[in-house]
């Protein structure tokens, strides 16, 4: 049994905090701001095991300038932010060669298709399969041009093992009757289900787990130091605690903890806002993504939260108003019988120009475990990813090769 540090308690740090206990480790969580906050507190909710397309794909070459531009885009960029952001955009072009591109949807398909399986253990207990919606999502597109630009897209996860089935504006209407008419096609995702409330799922986890002995110190960690048989912890406060092993799971702002652990990753945020109509659930029955707009509504326990967009713009508290705009404009014409959003949430998805999660050893030490870069992909890919953490601190063989996840790729 060993002594663990996770610094970082979101989806990621959380789902890891769940494995290691089944191990009989001793487990203690550091984050200043308590459970499921960060990126992991606004998401869209949805288990989207067929999301292996990254946003770096060939199309961007073709579609990024009207993006930047566009009113109507779910993309920006922050102009103030460019300097910043300008090496990670070079590498996030690099990696949208057809061939860059596809490697990494592989990636994503081989971690996606261990991701139930990541989940079954935790979604054993009542207390946390309660949050489980079984309804497939559902991809829209309104106009044929444009599912017909999808298709490429579409093959691929063919390919990569994703079965859907695509629906007629006829059939669209039938699942989904308070849609309004103007969706031309619908794809709709096998095996793909959503969170009644993702901050819910996440704080009953913890509150299982502390029963079970898990600590949580609300508090900021500063530095991660290697030793020669543990690693030493130093918090904000200058205190400082030995570990057996650390699991840095801190999201967007794991950038520094690598560096200090000896590698230098191209971490960035793309940022996302959620708005959320109250009380309005009964409207759709699951999740539903309007492609290209760049959002998902969902029909939560509290209401149905539209989540999505794109902004580049580092970690500025500074909301996009036309970005909440747009969110609120496009659901209200999806879904008319939606009224006025009553609240707004903006988050910071952890990003690698790849697209790519990294998920392995640190350099300097074998003590330091990476798990962090998910992307829009983090909820779907929690379970999986805490039982890669799991198994790399056991020295059990992970369920797939993680040479494609190090973080010494870049
Ligand atoms: C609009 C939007 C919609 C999304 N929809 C989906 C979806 O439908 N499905 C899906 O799978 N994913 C979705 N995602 C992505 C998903 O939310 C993220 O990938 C996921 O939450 C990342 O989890 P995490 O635990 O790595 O990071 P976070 O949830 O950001 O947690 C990191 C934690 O680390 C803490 N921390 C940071 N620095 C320190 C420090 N120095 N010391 C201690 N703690 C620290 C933070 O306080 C934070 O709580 C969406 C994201 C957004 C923004």
């Amino acid at each position: 049994m060993a002594e663990i540090g996770i610094v970082g308690a979101g989806f990621i740090g959380l789902a890891s905090a769940g494995w290691l206990m089944r191990d009989g480790h001793r487990v203690t969580l550091f984050d200043p701001s308590g459970v499921a906050q960060g990126a992991s507190f606004g998401n869209a909710g949805t288990f989207a095991p067929y999301g292996c397309i990254p946003v770096n794909n060939p199309s961007v070459f073709r579609d990024l300038p009207r993006f930047l531009l566009s009113s109507e885009s779910p993309f920006r960029l922050r102009w103030s932010y460019l300097p910043h952001v300008l090496p990670w955009l070079a590498r996030f072009m690099v990696s949208s060669t057809r061939q860059r591109y596809e490697a990494s949807a592989a990636a994503l398909a081989a971690l996606l298709g261990e991701a139930q399986a990541g989940y079954a253990p935790l979604l054993e207990e009542p207390e946390l399969a309660k949050y489980v919606r079984p309804r497939e999502c559902l991809y829209l597109y309104s106009s044929a041009a444009s599912f017909d630009a999808s298709r490429g897209s579409l093959d691929l996860r063919k390919q990569l093992g994703v079965s859907f089935d695509v629906l007629s504006a006829e059939q669209v209407r039938e699942l989904e009757p308070s849609l309004a008419p103007i969706f031309e096609r619908g794809v709709l995702f096998s095996d793909s289900w959503h969170f009644s409330d993702p901050q819910g799922f996440l704080q009953s986890l913890y509150e299982l787990l502390a029963a079970r002995g898990l600590k949580l110190e609300r508090t900021s960690v500063s530095a991660l130091e290697p030793t020669a048989d543990g690693v030493m912890l130093r918090t904000d406060d200058s205190t400082a605690r030995r570990f057996d092993h650390v699991v840095v799971a801190t999201g967007a702002r794991s950038a520094k903890f690598a560096e200090q652990c000896g590698d230098r990753v191209p971490l960035d945020t793309e940022r996302g806002y959620h708005v959320r109509y109250r009380g309005a659930s009964q409207l759709i029955s699951r999740p539903v993504g309007w492609a290209e707009r760049g959002f998902y509504m969902t029909p939560m326990e509290d209401g149905v939260r539209v989540a999505g967009t794109v902004e580049l713009g580092g970690f500025s508290d500074e909301r996009n108003r036309s970005l909440l705009d747009l969110l609120t404009f496009s659901s209200k014409r999806a879904l008319p019988g939606l009224q006025q959003p009553d609240s707004s949430w903006l988050g910071f998805r952890p990003t690698l120009p790849d697209g790519v999660p990294v998920l392995g050893r640190a350099r300097a030490s074998e003590r330091v475990i990476y798990a962090f870069g998910h992307q829009h992909l983090g909820l779907t890919l929690a379970g999986v990813s805490g039982r890669i953490v799991a198994d790399l601190v056991a020295r059990r063989a992970p369920p797939l090769d993680l040479s494609r996840y190090a973080a010494t790729r870049f």
